[in-house]
């Protein structure tokens, strides 16, 4: 920020020091996010030593490549601080966030003590619905919506991460447009099944969803309010230090963003098996799909089995549409079987359950036991993220 600074005032001067502490005064707090970067620029940043920022090169590839990433990254932030700039009072009707998923967070957590960082421990998931306006405001309906819930109800599957896009429009049931804000990853926001369920939820009798918007940032470039609201649960599970059970954990997120925070805890039967009705496509037919990582923005309307979508965030770009659906669901609709609820708990395996009892257990207050005592154990299936997380 200061390096941007001083190129726009190079006869100011002004320290690191004097800079920090004029931000501060001005109300911006500083956090570490992560340690995200971004690997497209930082490939450029490797690929030859004389071809830079200022001075990319016409005649390579890689500089070319760049130079089309950083103008896209671009573009996204530009249209996403003017979205920001939408004051949420003067339109009610629209609600607009950014969401996503929490970086992985391990019940119990209990980060002092050793035994608990190395056993394995149950994994929570918070995929968040943040408001991108100012989230220090005090506005009506501009509240960050935390939907919960751990690896023993269910995973982190495009189904289940599509089944918590329900729950947040249930939450909002009197808005009729939305506008949200996505990253990159295919495998949680840019799939045929959240696709599918955007034309099924515009097109239920019962709702009062009219249009769905989805913007895609660049990959790498992708910091958004749920970012600072993911930051503000960190600060709030380092307040509360020892974070024993859900009940705990739904306390601290809470407490997050000045206790301003919904929370929606996830039972088994909020999850539908969502699926694909992506139609198959035929290399060498006319009509083929584009790459959904080529997408930068996706709306669905009421009334329509289709959905419209551009590749990139340039306002001269035409709108095209996107006729994805199979024959079978153009022609009938989605019928009242289509994505069955849950009918039981995931579970998780009896060993990592009895490991937890035994390890864990006597450092917990026994208000904290029957949690863990209860936990739901899964009858054979394997415990898929724990060989991602372990
Ligand atoms: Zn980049
Ligand atoms: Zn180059």
């Amino acid at each position: 920020m200061r390096s941007d600074f001083m190129e726009l005032n190079p006869n100011f001067r002004c320290s690191y020091e004097t800079f920090r502490l004029a931000v501060k005064s001005m109300n911006i707090s500083w956090a570490k996010l992560g340690n995200e970067e971004c690997e497209s620029c930082y490939i450029f940043q490797n690929h030859n030593p004389g071809h830079n920022l200022e001075h990319p090169d016409n005649s390579c590839d890689e500089c070319q490549k760049w130079v089309d990433h950083l103008s896209r990254a671009k573009a996204a932030r530009k249209l996403y601080e003017e979205h920001k700039n939408i004051l949420p009072d003067s339109d009610a009707r629209h609600i607009r966030v950014s969401a996503d998923l929490q970086k992985v967070i391990m019940l119990p957590r209990l980060e002092c003590f050793k035994t608990a960082i190395f056993t394995q421990r149950l994994v929570a998931y918070n995929e968040s619905f943040v408001p991108i306006g100012s989230l220090t405001k005090q506005e009506k309906n501009n509240k960050p919506l935390a939907v919960l819930w751990h690896n023993a109800i269910s995973g982190r599957n495009q189904e289940d991460i599509t089944s918590t896009f329900e729950v947040f429009f249930d939450e909002n049931r009197d808005c009729p447009r939305f506008s949200i804000w996505l990253d990159n990853c295919s495998a949680q926001n840019k799939n045929w099944c959240l696709l599918t369920f955007l034309v099924f939820v515009v097109n239920q009798s019962d709702t009062t969803v009219e249009t769905v918007e989805l913007f895609y940032f660049e990959s790498g470039h992708t910091f958004m309010s749920a970012d600072s609201f993911h930051h503000q649960v960190e600060n709030s599970f380092k307040k509360c230090q020892k974070v024993y059970d859900f009940r705990d954990l739904k306390k601290a997120v809470a407490s997050a963003n000045d206790g301003r925070a919904l929370v929606r805890e996830l039972s088994y039967s909020d999850f539908r098996m969502w699926e694909s009705c992506r139609r198959q496509t035929n290399k060498n037919a006319a009509h083929t799909l584009p790459y959904l990582s080529n997408i930068s923005y996706i709306r669905a309307e009421k009334g329509c089995m289709k959905l419209f979508y551009k590749t990139s965030h340039d306002k001269f770009e035409p709108v095209q549409v996107l006729d994805f659906l199979n024959r079978k669901i153009i022609k009938n609709g989605f019928n009242k079987n289509f994505a069955p609820r849950r009918t039981c708990a995931k579970g998780i395996s009896a060993d990592k359950k009895t490991c937890i009892i035994k390890q864990l257990l006597p450092l917990m207050p026994p208000s904290r036991h029957d949690f863990w005592k209860n936990l739901p154990v899964a009858a054979a299936e394997a415990d898929e993220d724990d060989v991602i997380y372990s």
